[in-house]
């Protein structure tokens, strides 16, 4: 196999569409080659949007006793969570900001996999 020098590359986000570089020295630490696949999105929208596959959402309330409720999505209606879906001792509260994958349960759409992205006492904070 042939060693092929690893050269800054301009690529284009598939989210947004603006030009960003994907530098050698990221390929390298990457173990990125010349056939590698190239990253498909720039870093604000890695940081910025949802892994593929998931969603962002808020949460509407949650019924702690119950363990279930409800998230709010753009664009969509919103979504059952049960607390089966949170990872142990997590608790949320109206306005956390989660990310999530949906399925299908019997009863229709449901949030799996949540994770608390921002929790809604510090998007208060910030404000
Ligand atoms: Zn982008």
């Amino acid at each position: 196999m042939r060693h092929e020098r690893l050269r800054d590359r301009i690529l284009y986000c598939d989210t947004c569409g603006i030009s960003f570089l994907w530098s050698a020295e990221e390929q390298r630490a990457a173990g990125a080659g010349p056939a590698s696949p190239r990253p498909q999105r720039c870093a604000a929208c890695r940081r910025l949007a949802p892994a593929p596959g998931r969603e962002r959402g808020l949460v509407k309330w949650f019924h702690r006793r119950k363990s279930y409720g409800f998230l709010v999505r753009t664009g969509s209606p919103d979504l059952f969570v049960h607390g089966s879906a949170l990872p142990s001792g997590v608790r949320l509260y109206p306005g956390d900001l989660v990310e999530f994958h949906v399925e299908t349960g019997e009863r229709g759409p449901l949030a799996a996999g949540v994770t608390v992205l921002l929790p809604a006492a510090e998007a208060d904070q910030a404000d």
